[in-house]
């Protein structure tokens, strides 16, 4: 096992339905430590630059839409094996494949509003860290 951080993103359906604090017991429970933490309403440019890897996906504008309707809840989780970790406790991509007990299953509705996102590599790790957190915001 390797000590790992990753970079979470409780996304605008979450933080309206008022379940950041339900999340983040899933991301204690799982043993991942919250080592840096923000809110911020995303403009659209940030939203673009973070998502940016699928610019020519037919879905890119409504993903863009979406995650700018309201603020997000950023948070960098440390732990052993956190990237794989946090993707097993999210679920599916799309809620209605995500296994029972996912975050995805239990509080996401659709695929494009799916609740949370989780970086899928380290290096993706790495690079979506760095987008949001300065070395000294880091725990
Ligand atoms: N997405 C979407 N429609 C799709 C596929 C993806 O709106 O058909 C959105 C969804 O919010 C997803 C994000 O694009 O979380 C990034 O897609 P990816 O395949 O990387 O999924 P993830 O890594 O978030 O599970």
């Amino acid at each position: 096992m390797s000590k790992e951080r990753t970079l979470s993103i409780i996304k605008p359906d979450a933080v309206a339905k008022n379940v950041i604090g339900q999340i983040y017991q899933r991301f204690e429970d799982a043993g991942l430590k919250i080592v840096a933490a923000k809110m911020k309403h995303l403009s659209q440019a940030e939203a673009e630059g973070f998502y940016a890897v699928h610019k020519e996906r037919p879905f890119f504008g409504e993903l863009v839409a979406f995650m700018t309707s309201g603020p997000v809840m950023i948070q960098v989780l440390e732990g052993d094996n956190a990237i794989s970790k946090n993707r097993d406790i999210m679920g599916a991509t799309n809620p209605k494949e995500a296994a029972a007990g996912t975050i995805r299953a239990d509080f996401a509705e659709s695929i494009d509003a799916n609740a949370v996102h989780g970086s899928d590599a380290p290096e993706t790790a790495a690079v979506e860290i760095a987008y949001f957190f300065s070395s000294i915001e880091l725990n």
